[in-house]
């Protein structure tokens, strides 16, 4: 009788995870009609954001950045033509996800004929330490790698990109208006971000100058464009989440009277910052927004990007350990805020051996979980594949978005009805350049991605848009802008 009634309270404590699972996967629905709900309010967003500061929470900021390199002759934007030829080497500094690097760029007759890319980790106690802690260390890896490398005739112009809300007042100078991404330096918010580093890179010593101050969107803009003249917008996808896109003058209203050669200007959205009902938010996601150091903030980027997904599966599987017991007595350490990395969660939903082995090795050796049973490890598999597609899903209704915004989503080209051929003849290609960890690394991330937009879109406008990755785009294209301002800045200072 006893072990009959072990079994029964067994199997209830199974019907409760089991009920969890399903409770959560609702929570993260993420059907076609809701996905369109959320375009349209991010149009929304974007329209209140270019209306007026503070106007929505999307911040819509301004980047003073008119024109963009291209790899075949001046630089092109929109109109604009702009001097392009100098050639040399440009250095830049990119600053803000987890990886911090330092790049040499080689620039000749309008193309890049060289690249070279240092990177090491930021040691975690620099992101929460000092501005001149984290300002010398910046200065200090940019002179050992200058040393390293051809230091005499370095061009004097930087570009520096630094992956933060910036409100920028020119394209080499800008104050820090938060932090996000567990970045959390007090003094230095509200500070002029190029003025930190030039003071730094003066204090050691180095004749070098910021000249272009990028958000590592607008430098995967800039790359992107370099290659494929099609692209209109940039996002990233990695420790944290962000797009820009390019934007005509004159439909950002709240900087009336904004004037540019080129008549554009790219515009830093800041989409981590958004949000809106229609988003699919659960319980769980207040309990991870509560662990955080910007709370109520970055509302979108918790749903999306490498910082966070990890953790929100971590919360779904300790409530599950807490309610019913499916991983034994060894859970503990599912009670540790952050222990499972999303590099995890994508090694648990990229396992598709028959046993989940993988999974099986994870549940060990990180999260101290032996001899999780099979329809257990099925279990973890299936929330990680439940925040995967929603954070996917979401990504690929923020870039229809902006694809909406630029009357790009086909929404205004005529149905086809019988002659598909006169629609096809008004689709515009479109690409947009895309970098970050977590969208390189995961496949399945991308899968979902894709998917989503086919079914926000539909078959025939999701063909008309190209995704395409640069490699390195954030530094790069901060390189190249920093070579097209320096070269502006000696045309108007004669
Ligand atoms: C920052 C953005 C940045 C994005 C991706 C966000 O947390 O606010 O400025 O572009 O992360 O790195
Ligand atoms: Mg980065």
């Amino acid at each position: 009788a006893a072990l009959v009634a072990r079994r029964a309270s067994a199997r209830a404590r199974w019907r409760r995870a089991v009920a969890l699972l399903r409770e959560f996967e609702e929570g993260c629905a993420t059907p076609p009609a809701r996905l369109r709900q959320v375009v349209d309010a991010m149009v929304v967003e974007m329209h209140a954001g270019l209306a007026s500061d503070g106007g929505s929470k999307l911040k819509m900021l301004l980047t003073f950045v008119d024109a963009l390199p291209n790899g075949y002759g001046p630089p092109r934007f929109l109109t604009a033509a702009l001097a392009w030829n100098e050639e040399g080497i440009y250095y830049s500094i990119d600053l803000g996800g987890t990886n911090f690097r330092v790049l040499r760029v080689e620039v000749g007759s309008g193309s890049v004929i060289n690249q070279k890319v240092e990177q090491q980790l930021i040691p975690e106690e620099l992101a929460k330490g000092t501005t001149e802690d984290l300002f010398n260390f910046v200065a200090l890896a940019l002179k050992s790698f200058l040393e390293r490398e051809d230091g005499q005739d370095v061009k004097k112009a930087l570009g520096f990109t630094f992956s933060f809300p910036v409100r920028q007042n020119s394209v080499s100078s800008g104050s820090l208006i938060r932090w996000t991404k567990g970045f959390s330096i007090g003094d230095m918010v509200g500070k002029d971000v190029a003025q930190c580093l030039n003071d730094a890179l003066a204090r050691c010593g180095l004749d070098v100058r910021v000249t272009a101050l990028v958000n590592d969107t607008t430098g995967t803009l800039a790359l992107g464009h370099y290659y494929d003249e099609d692209t209109v917008a940039a996002v990233i996808i990695g420790s944290g989440t962000n797009a820009c896109y390019i934007e005509r003058t004159d439909a950002i209203i709240k900087c009336q009277g904004l004037l540019t050669n080129s008549g554009g200007m790219v515009v830093n959205m800041e989409w981590g910052n958004f949000w809106s009902s229609h988003l699919p938010r659960t319980p769980y996601d207040i309990s991870l927004d509560d662990e955080t150091q910007n709370r109520n903030d970055q509302g979108f980027e918790k749903m999306i990007s490498g910082m966070y997904l990890g953790e929100i599966a971590r919360l779904v599987l300790h409530r599950m350990a807490q309610e019913s017991d499916v991983f034994g007595d060894a859970s503990d350490s599912l009670s540790n805020p952050f222990i499972l990395s999303t590099l995890f969660l994508a090694a648990i939903r990229e396992d598709d051996s028959p046993d989940l082995s993988e999974v099986r090795r994870i549940l060990q050796e990180h999260l101290k979980i032996p001899d999780a049973p099979l329809k257990t490890r099925r279990l973890v598999v299936k929330v990680c594949d439940i925040v995967t597609r929603r954070a996917a899903c979401l990504a690929a209704a923020g870039i229809a978005g902006i694809l909406k915004k630029l009357g790009r989503d086909g929404s205004g080209v005529a149905s086809s009805g019988g002659s598909g051929r006169a629609t096809r003849g008004q689709l515009r290609r479109t690409a947009v350049a895309i970098e970050g960890g977590l969208y390189q690394g995961y496949p399945v991330f991308r899968e979902y991605l894709d998917e989503a937009l086919v079914e926000i879109l539909g078959e025939e406008v999701a063909r008309s848009v190209t995704l395409r990755v640069t490699e390195d785009g954030s530094g790069v294209g901060a390189a190249l802008l920093a070579a097209v301002h320096s070269s502006n800045r000696q045309q108007q200072g004669g």
